[in-house]
This record gives C-alpha cells, sequence and structure tokens, in this order.
C-alpha cells in the first residue's frame, strides 16, 4: 500500500518524502514540475502530469493500490494569487476536487492537506487557534479555505477522512544537506537573507518599518520544515487509527520580526547582512503567530528545531552548498 504524495517535488513535499521513506514507507509521488524539481525525489517513483488532467490521475491511482494522499500540489504565491485569481481558484481549488474524485472512485478515504496560516486573514487576536475566524484576504488563501470546506463534505457524503495542516512560515533544510528551499522566484524572507549574503543579491529590504510590532518590523511564527514533515506523518497515522476530519495549526508559538531575523542570521553566519529599508508588502498582517497546542495534545507532535538559530543553520547549510539551489 502506498502513500501518494502530489507536490511530492515541492519544498514541503520534498522534505515529507524524505520523511516517510526515512520510516520505510512506500511513496509514490505525483508531480507536473512547474515550480517542483526533479532533483529534489531521489528514491521514490516520480509521476510528471497536473492535476488538471483526470486522465493522468486515473493512470496513476490504477497503478498503485493507494492508502492514502498528502496532498501539496498547489500554487502559493500571494501576490500572484492577486493578479491572476483564476489560476489560484482554478489550481488550488477545482484541480483538488479532481484529486478527490479519484480518490472516491478508488475507495481511497483518508488525505492530509497542506493548508495555510493565510486562512485566518488579519488576525484578530494572536497567538491564533484553530477557532479563530476564517477571512483570507487573497484568493491563495481562499483557494485553500475553500479546499478545507470542500473536504468536510466530502467526509459527511464520501467517507473521505482528512486532516487539514495550517503551516505558518515554513523555513530550514533537511540536515542532510540533499534538499531544501528552491523557490523560483524567492519571495520568502530567509532564503533572500542567505542569498543576499551569497552574493546572489545586493540587498535585504525590510518591508515596512512602521508596524506597531516593538521595532516597526513584521513578526512572524518561524517553523522547521522538517518539524512540518512529522506533522504530516503524525496526521497520516491518525487518520489510518480510525481519527476524523480535522484541521492543524503548525507554528512554533514563537514570533520574531523581521530585524530579528536578520539578526540571528548575522549571529549564525558571522556575516553582515546588507539592508534596505522599504515600504510595507501590501497585504502583509503586522503579526502572525500560531497556537499549535491542539496538534501537541491530540497526535503529541513535538516540532525539534524551536530555536531560531538552528533552523537559519539549517537553511545556511543548504544555501551555502547549492547557492543556485537545484539547478547546481
Ligand atoms: N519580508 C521582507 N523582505 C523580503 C521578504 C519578506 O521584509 O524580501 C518580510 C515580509 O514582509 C514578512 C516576513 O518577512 O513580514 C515574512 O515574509 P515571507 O514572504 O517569508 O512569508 P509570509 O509571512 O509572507 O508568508
Amino acid at each position: 500500500m502506498a502513500i501518494l504524495v502530489t507536490g511530492g517535488a515541492g519544498y514541503i513535499g520534498s522534505h515529507t518524502v524524505k520523511a516517510l521513506q526515512r520510516q520505510g514507507r512506500d511513496v509514490v509521488v505525483l508531480d507536473n514540475l512547474y515550480k517542483g524539481h526533479r532533483q529534489a525525489v531521489k528514491d521514490a517513483p516520480l509521476h510528471v502530469g497536473d492535476l488538471g488532467d483526470p486522465a493522468f490521475i486515473a493512470d496513476v491511482f490504477g497503478q498503485y493500490s493507494v492508502d492514502a494522499v498528502v496532498h501539496f500540489a498547489a500554487l502559493s504565491l500571494v501576490g500572484e494569487s492577486v493578479q491572476r485569481p483564476d489560476l489560484y481558484f482554478r489550481n488550488n481549488t477545482a484541480y483538488a476536487m479532481n484529486l478527490l474524485d479519484a480518490m472516491v472512485k478508488h475507495k481511497v478515504d483518508k488525505l492530509v492537506f497542506s493548508s495555510t496560516a493565510a486562512v485566518y486573514g488579519e488576525p484578530h487576536s494572536v497567538p491564533i487557534d484553530e477557532d479563530h475566524p476564517k477571512a483570507p484576504t487573497n484568493p491563495y488563501g481562499e483557494s485553500k479555505l475553500f479546499v478545507e470546506h470542500i473536504l468536510r463534505r466530502y467526509d459527511t457524503a464520501f467517507g473521505i477522512r482528512s486532516v487539514s495542516l495550517r503551516y505558518f512560515n515554513a523555513a530550514g533544510a533537511d540536515p542532510s544537506g540533499e534538499i531544501g528551499e528552491d523557490h523560483q522566484p524567492e519571495t520568502h524572507l530567509i532564503p533572500i537573507i542567505l542569498q543576499t549574503l551569497l552574493g546572489k543579491r545586493e540587498h535585504i529590504e525590510i518591508f515596512g518599518t512602521d508596524y506597531s510590532t516593538p521595532d516597526g518590523t513584521c513578526i512572524r511564527d518561524y517553523i522547521h520544515v522538517n518539524d512540518l514533515s512529522d506533522a504530516h506523518i503524525l496526521a497520516l497515522d491518525a487518520l489510518a487509527a480510525g481519527g476524523s476530519t480535522t484541521a492543524y495549526n503548525l507554528g512554533c508559538g514563537q514570533g520574531f520580526s523581521v530585524r530579528e531575523v536578520i539578526r540571528t542570521v548575522e549571529k549564525v553566519t558571522g556575516r553582515t547582512v546588507p539592508v534596505v529599508e522599504s515600504p510595507r508588502r501590501p497585504g502583509d498582517p503586522a503579526v502572525l503567530v500560531a497556537s499549535s497546542e491542539r496538534i501537541k495534545r491530540d497526535l503529541q507532535w513535538n516540532p525539534q528545531y524551536e530555536n531560531l538559530e538552528t533552523l537559519i543553520a539549517s537553511a545556511w547549510q543548504w544555501h551555502q552548498a547549492h547557492p543556485d539551489g537545484f539547478s547546481q
């Protein structure tokens, strides 16, 4: 029985594939390689194709005895989603239904879904727990929230049980040094800072220094990608044990400002980060910090990288060894 991982060649997907393989589980990867990297999938079968193609999905489900699905495949750029909501609702929401329909047809009844803190929108209170109102401020967050709604209905109607995992800020890399973060274009804070130190960029722009936070810059909750992977495996196990449909936040519960992240990178690397202060990036909430108490309590999730220095050190190891990402 195999676990089908869609988007398994992407950043969080490839780390989860590796974690599953470390446990000796049978994994099959499906990815369109639009953003994912073939080299990120080492020893699992990789089927290259798109969830927009029901015949392709049917072919994969026909070839393997799929026990459960972990669904990462999606577009994930907030800014792009505002410009092209069509792409986000189609790829992230409509195509997820193609996957779900294949699951119904093949009687696969367990799904772990890659959701996002963007389902909450501008927080009313922090830390954000799972009961916080859901009011996404962009099509990306909406496209994921719609899938969460669909999943609840597919449970009632078709018996597909699912766990939606709402990630806060994923960062870091597997300590093996074999896989890490490589987005084209890169928009995330930590890789951009590290690329600056490697001479790939002239400086890092701080987007907004006038937020109502202690140092004026945005505060985020950075969570190591391997801690995210662990949560996916715990969620799969919970579903296998008969667990019901639910959603969990994944974060460390500790917020760091952009300036604190930059200072921590300087401490870890011993180098000075060239900084330019820029205007706010539209749509950025001032503070996003998770409460992940529910998954800690229910599934005994126990993040290993709660220290920002250790997290950054793992990312730095990857970026130093692969300054051009997987293309090197
Ligand atoms: N950020 C920044 N400069 C950059 C990239 C990001 O100041 O070049 C800030 C961004 O405004 C946010 C935080 O860093 O407050 C984290 O941004 P990222 O894009 O990594 O993740 P997000 O919180 O948007 O999911």
